[in-house]
């Protein structure tokens, strides 16, 4: 099996198919084998693990992914690509290509085909839609065991900012309080294809349990209209 993350395959592969990385997809392909695998097996909960990928692109996450879970089932936009991953990944046999865009993914569906196994996430995210990837996730209440994503390094310091800091946001205030964030690697730019303009994060989330006596929609309300006046002082009587 050709390992498919590194700059000579990749390149290989984008010649075959006379492919170019679309930059509103936010197509930039990972070439660093030691960083992929490394978010595979930081995906991995059990040895029943169903892991879902959101954008496969040529297919570097997806064929490590199938090394270590039990399925692979990976969404793409990119009506070029099911093609390009039935060539590149045509030695794995436990992975599932949908062509659909991940926002309109029926996640609660999607996991109950799965009863006896544990599902998680697993993505290079397109960086241009990556927090309203993770609320439509954060907010499905499918049983999602874990979730293991890249993504800027600005956006991911915000998920694990601390209080009283300047990332500190309503993005760290919600994401905290529904589950346990934590950073995996930081990434540089330079093992992506093509080179983007910022550094990168892993990032691992665990939900935490809820808490029934609170209502949500009322506290992340709150939340974020605190925020949108950061310099005043809430007083509480
Ligand atoms: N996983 C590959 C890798 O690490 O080399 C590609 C990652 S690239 C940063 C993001 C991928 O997400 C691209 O393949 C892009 O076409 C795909 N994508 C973008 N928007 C998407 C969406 N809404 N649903 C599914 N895939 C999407």
């Amino acid at each position: 099996m050709k390992v498919i993350a590194t700059p000579s395959r990749t390149k290989e592969i984008l010649e075959k198919f006379d492919l170019y990385a679309k930059k509103n997809y936010g197509q930039n392909f990972l070439v660093e084998p030691g960083i992929v695998s490394k978010i595979a097996r930081n995906a991995i909960v059990s040895n029943h693990t169903v892991a879902v990928e959101i954008g496969p692109g040529i297919g570097a996450l997806t064929q490590m992914l199938s090394q270590y879970a039990k399925k692979v089932v990976a969404y793409e936009i990119d009506e070029r690509l099911p093609e390009v991953l039935a060539y590149s990944l045509e030695d794995c046999d436990n992975v599932e290509i949908v062509l659909q865009d991940f926002m309109q993914v029926d996640l609660k569906a999607l996991v109950n085909k799965y009863p006896e196994d544990d599902v998680v996430i697993a993505a290079n995210l397109p960086y241009y839609i990556t927090t309203p990837i993770l609320f439509k996730i954060f907010e499905s209440e499918a049983d999602i065991k874990r979730i293991t994503v890249m993504m800027q390094k600005e956006v991911a310091d915000r998920f694990i900012a601390h209080v009283n800091t300047k990332d500190y946001n309503a993005l760290s205030v919600i994401t905290q309080y529904l589950t346990d964030v934590k950073q995996v690697v930081k990434v540089p730019r330079n093992v992506f294809s093509p080179k983007p303009n910022v550094d990168s994060s892993v990032l691992q989330f665990e939900f935490k349990k809820k808490d029934p006596s609170v209502n949500e929609k009322l506290f992340f309300a709150m939340v974020k209209a605190c925020f949108k006046q950061r310099r005043k002082t809430i007083l509480i009587n």
